[in-house]
């Protein structure tokens, strides 16, 4: 029986065990820490799970959600879109719920004429054929090929760039507008012209669904397995693994491995065989960011005005409430470069979270309301920015991955750093690896 490994056990590496299980393929499942999850990880507040990562599930998210029903059905209760910023010393809404052509109206009007023009066919292009809104699809190669020479900064003006690029930009790849390129931007534009739910018992619920499956004797998870090594095995040809469980370093070997992590941990494991893989993978961007949740005894929010974004002067870059019916739950995130400046792997939780209600006190009911608990989480390598023609980059790194026969990544740097995105690089890589078998 062929002997199959898949490397990280966040969303990615689930996504990557799940297509292998489809095809009845049974896998092991290597994950450092001792559970999976990744970015998705949820932790307990008040004996209640809650996600710290990704957990806005779009209408568009295909994939994830067909994984979900074969799992387990889970229930998702809405989230919306509905934030505010401060734009010329007033809070302007942000939302889509309402008047639509109020909405719309004013997202015109926060994107100006030049946004428009620039925005306009791309979005036309994703809505046409939604495969276009993902990394290194055939639309933003294009866009890439003949813009990347300048960042999203240089290539749109303002106020699209304050208005509207730099909170997608902060929230998504934890990045500055000038640090973000143009052919790498639908990916993010897919993920604004969605619409948003959340699994009503938070991912935590998906994770457990997902580890049940271990009962089929076709998947084995090993939690707190840190894999440091991939080589060829000198007499069989298959590919060896290295980790360590506990003290013990140990090794395996598969027929075939799928890396589901991020490049940055990607390009450790394979320096000493593929060093010049190891090189390019370090080329792909990764920023840091702190999230934290906090319980307040009363409303911070309203129903109506549920979120705030702020500019590039403050180290909080987004507060808005945990869920439409959590008002009382706020979720403050910290990314983008003033944040870098402020806020370390060091920072003290508590200091971190002070700095944020001092800034969001000024908007939502803070100051007099009592903190009651609170979970927080720093991510050194929390957000991906990519590069510059990123689907060059990535021609290049598969290309230098090729003398490891049996060997395959994927990961948020594929096909975008959403979970939707996550899901279909996952496919694509399994049906490259194992196509020939079907
Ligand atoms: C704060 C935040 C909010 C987000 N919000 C959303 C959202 O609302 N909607 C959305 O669609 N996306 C969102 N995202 C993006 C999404 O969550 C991530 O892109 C996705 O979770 C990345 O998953 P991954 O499996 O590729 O990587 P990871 O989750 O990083 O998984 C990699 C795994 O590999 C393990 N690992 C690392 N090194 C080793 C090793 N040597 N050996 C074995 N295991 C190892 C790690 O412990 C980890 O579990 C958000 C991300 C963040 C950080």
């Amino acid at each position: 029986m062929m002997r199959v490994a898949v490397v990280g056990g966040g969303i990615s590496g689930i996504a990557s065990a799940f297509y292998l299980m489809q095809r009845n393929i049974a896998v092991d499942l290597y994950e450092s820490e001792d559970r999976i999850g990744g970015r998705i990880g949820s932790e307990q507040l008040h004996g209640r799970w809650l996600d710290f990562g990704g957990k806005n599930i779009g209408k568009n998210y295909v994939l994830f959600r067909d994984f979900v029903k074969k799992c387990r059905d889970l229930d998702y209760e809405y989230f919306g879109f509905n934030t505010s910023q401060l734009i010329g010393g007033k809070v302007v809404r942000i939302s889509k719920e309402g008047a639509k052509l109020f909405n719309t109206l004013r997202f015109i009007g926060l994107c100006g004429f030049d946004g428009i023009l620039k925005l306009y066919p791309h979005v036309r292009a994703i809505i046409k054929d939604h495969r276009q809104g993902v990394l290194n699809s055939d639309y933003f190669n294009n866009i890439a090929e003949h813009h990347d020479d300048v960042s999203l900064a240089g290539y749109l003006k303002e106020p699209c760039l304050s208005q509207i690029i730099r909170p997608v930009t902060v929230r998504m790849n934890g990045a500055e507008p000038d640090e973000c390129y143009p052919g790498n931007f639908g990916s993010n534009l897919a993920l604004v012209i969605d619409s948003y739910e959340q699994l009503k018992h938070g991912m935590h619920g998906m994770l457990d669904a997902f580890q049940a499956m271990t009962k089929a004797p076709s998947l084995n998870i090993l939690t707190g397995h840190k894999v440091t090594s991939l080589s060829r095995d000198q007499v069989t040809g298959s590919i060896s693994i290295g980790y360590t469980h506990g003290d013990v370093q140990e090794t395996a070997i598969y027929d075939r491995v799928i890396s589901a992590l991020p490049a940055i941990q990607l390009s450790v494991i394979v320096d000493n065989i593929l060093p010049d893989a190891s090189a390019l993978l370090r080329q792909i961007k990764y920023y840091p960011i702190a999230v934290a949740i906090v319980k307040y005894r009363r409303n911070v929010f309203m129903k109506t005005h549920r979120a705030m974004v702020f500019d590039q002067s403050f180290s909080l870059s987004n507060a808005g409430a945990y869920g439409i019916n959590d008002l009382d739950l706020v979720r403050y995130t910290f990314s983008g470069r003033t944040s870098r400046t402020e806020i370390s792997e060091n920072s003290d939780p508590e200091d971190v979270i002070s700095l944020g209600e001092k800034i969001a006190a000024q908007y939502f009911n803070i100051k007099d309301n009592t903190r009651e608990a609170f979970a927080y989480r720093y991510i050194s390598e929390g957000l991906c920015a990519y590069s510059p023609k990123h689907y060059r980059l990535l021609g290049n790194i598969d290309k230098k991955l090729e003398p490891l026969t049996g060997f395959i990544a994927t990961g948020d740097y594929r096909r975008g750093a959403s979970i939707e995105a996550c899901f279909r690089a996952a496919g694509e890589c399994v049906d490259k690896l194992f196509g020939d078998l079907n």
